[in-house]
């Protein structure tokens, strides 16, 4: 069983990104890069499942800019056995990536795709969804378990106010939630074996996608700045503030 796993390069979870001056979007000029974090869940899921003897390969896919090939390398530090960059420059918007991950789909013919739930820059979480909708297949969004066993996944997935367990039919989408595992950390060793795993290069019209975007940003703002604190003397003059001042009582 092959598994197809997708990952976004994206600014590191520990940047304070600030947003530029035009509005237009964040600085990431000289910024930290890293795998969206979602998207380390799901290789390491997958790679859990191939060393369990479930699945037999782990292919990782990157759509974006060269330097995704790190983020390609780290994935196959963490037990990926192969790598795709489908290489562009222009922005990738959830659809165009959800159309190249389509056409990867149908040219590898994986039993799974693992795709974390949402990026932690656009938020978007709509890749997997999309996907799902494109190649008909079915799909378990916000994974917090996955078994896979006699051609089915059975998939808990974290739901307000608790956990749903569906059972999906191979071939399948899944999209990772933050409680599914916890990524192994990436040795030495391991990223020098990673060096020489295969990596290759496509664009997208290699295969037959238009990336051109289709929503436009009108404008990027910080959000508005706290205010400061005020200290009260005791509880009374608190509850008189909230009752006068905050209106909230
Ligand atoms: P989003 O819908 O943008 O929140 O992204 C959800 C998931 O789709 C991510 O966690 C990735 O697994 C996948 N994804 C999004 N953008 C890309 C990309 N440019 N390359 C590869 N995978 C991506």
């Amino acid at each position: 069983m092959k598994i197809l796993v997708a990952m976004k390069r994206v600014v590191d979870y520990n940047v304070k990104v600030r947003v530029k001056s035009d509005g237009s979007g964040v600085d990431i000029a000289n910024v930290k890069m890293s795998m969206n974090p979602f998207d380390e869940i799901a290789v390491e899921e997958a790679v859990r499942l191939r060393e369990a003897g479930i699945a037999t390969e782990v292919v990782a896919v990157s759509c974006g800019v060269t330097q995704c090939q790190e983020t390609l390398r780290t994935a196959m530090a963490i037990g990926a056995d192969r790598g795709i960059l489908v290489e562009s420059a222009d922005e990738l918007q959830p659809l165009a990536v959800a159309k190249i991950l389509k056409a990867l789909v149908d040219k590898e013919q994986p039993q799974l795709v693992i795709l974390g739930k949402q990026a932690i820059d656009d938020d978007s979480n709509q890749t997997g969804q999309m996907l799902a909708a494109l190649t008909g297949l079915p799909q378990a969004t916000f994974a917090s378990k996955v078994v896979v066993a006699d051609g089915k996944a059975t998939v808990a997935r974290e739901v307000d106010g608790g956990s749903e367990t569906l059972s999906l039919k191979l071939p399948a989408v899944i999209t990772t939630d933050l409680r599914l595992n916890e990524p192994r950390y990436v040795t030495l060793p391991n990223i020098m074996k990673a060096k020489k795993k295969p990596l290759e290069t496509l664009k997208p019209a290699d295969l037959g996608v238009d990336v051109a975007p289709r929503l436009k940003t009108l404008k990027v703002a910080e959000p508005p700045k706290r205010s400061a604190g005020v200290m009260v003397p005791d509880v009374k003059t608190l509850v008189e503030k909230l009752k006068t001042e905050a209106k909230v009582l």
